[in-house]
């Protein structure tokens, strides 16, 4: 069966990883239909606009996105177009994986976690008020009013709020994702003995609802700081971290750092519409156009997209071509200690993916 996917290569090197995953997907042999669009930086050149309203409408067609890093103009008053795309498509979970693998060293043992990111709510809902602007004047009196707040004048304001509906959501998304996926821990991370009315009403809501859901997967709560101590000193102690938006962005690149660079976590973002598929790394404009990008955050990604399509033999498949050049050691990009360029990695793994009629041996 054809599946019909939205591809956005993105900004920095997004393009380069963007090409490299389209040759592996290719490879995988499944019938993917490309619809390539443009959002980020180059779109705001071609389109007039970071976030195209066509390349919304081919999602919303396609159902099904990839895309590479977004580059968000710092300073112009855009908002991010990775925070507008979670928004616009009601992508509520990130899913994280990260994981270690053959060939890369890490300081542990050994680290197989999944991080859920809850992914519409907390600081990164979007809502700012720039220093000095009749907001944020306006909202200064307000909190006057209603608490007798005191803000200084030149205080920017960003608010964080957290839902019921939005975090019932995300844990039942979170144990369904755990059962489906043999895992066998959840563990919640918070600040609610500081932010009562967010994240304590986020631990408060889950669990009010984990007794009902857990099945046989076991829960706990920790707050975040504590959690990112123990996590950098016993990563094999977790399974499942389930997190509000914005720890759960931080996370992700402890994570990363945990399993061997940002060149390696895949992300998805669900919804109960649609699926956008990307690598947790930025554009990392410091390395773009030198060829030197490690594309396997973004072909992992296709990875978890192609199990998403319900290709799981072509997902396994592409996981397992990942570690044989990975395990290989020969074709690796500069930031895992290797000569080869974005383009040779994703021919090698690609070259394996067509090897794999036997099965991994
Ligand atoms: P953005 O503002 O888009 O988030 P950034 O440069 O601040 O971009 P990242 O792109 O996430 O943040 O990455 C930080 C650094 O990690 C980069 O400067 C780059 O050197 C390195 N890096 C990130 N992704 C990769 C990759 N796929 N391959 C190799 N190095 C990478």
């Amino acid at each position: 069966m054809d599946h019909h996917v939205t591809l956005i290569p993105g900004d920095g090197i997004g393009p380069e990883v963007a090409a490299a995953t389209r040759l592996v997907m290719d490879a995988a042999d499944v019938g993917i239909q490309w619809t390539e669009c443009a959002a980020g930086a180059r779109a705001l050149e071609t389109h007039g606009a970071l976030l195209p309203e066509t390349t919304l409408d081919a999602i919303r067609s396609s159902r099904v996105a990839i895309k590479g890093p977004i580059t968000t103009p710092v300073g112009t008053g855009f908002r991010s177009v990775n925070v507008a795309l979670r928004q616009d498509l009601d992508l509520f979970a990130a899913v994280r994986p990260a994981k270690a693998h053959p060939g890369v060293p890490i300081r542990h043992k050994t680290v197989d976690l999944v991080i859920i990111r809850e992914n519409t709510e907390d600081l990164y809902r979007g809502i700012e008020f720039e220093r000095g602007s009749e907001g944020a004047q306006g909202l200064r009196e307000k909190l006057r009013a209603l608490g007798g707040f005191e803000l200084p004048m030149d205080a920017g304001i960003t608010v964080k709020p957290i839902s019921v509906s939005g975090t019932e959501r995300i844990v039942r998304f979170a144990f369904e994702y755990a059962k489906a996926n043999g895992r066998k821990k959840i563990t919640v991370g918070h600040k609610a003995n500081v932010l009562r009315y967010s994240d304590g009403l986020f631990l408060q809501t889950i669990e009010r609802e984990e007794p009902f859901i857990r099945g046989s997967v076991d829960y706990e709560a920790v707050e975040i700081d504590h959690l990112t101590s123990r996590l950098v000193k016993d990563p094999g102690g977790f399974d499942v971290l389930l997190l509000p938006n914005l720890y759960g962005d931080i996370m992700s690149d402890l994570c990363a750092g945990l399993v061997g660079g940002l060149g390696l976590i895949p992300g998805a973002n669900i919804g109960w519409e649609y699926a956008v598929f990307e690598p947790v790394h930025g554009s990392a404009p410091d390395i773009a156009g030198q060829g030197k990008a490690n594309p396997i955050a973004m072909i992992l990604s296709g990875a978890l997209m192609l199990r998403h399509l319900g290709e799981h033999a072509a997902a396994e498949n592409v996981e397992w071509a990942v570690d044989v050049v990975l395990g290989d050691g020969r074709v690796r990009t500069p930031d895992l200690g290797g000569t080869s360029t974005t383009m040779e990695v994703g021919e090698a793994i690609a070259a394996a993916v067509s090897h794999w009629e036997h099965g991994p041996s």
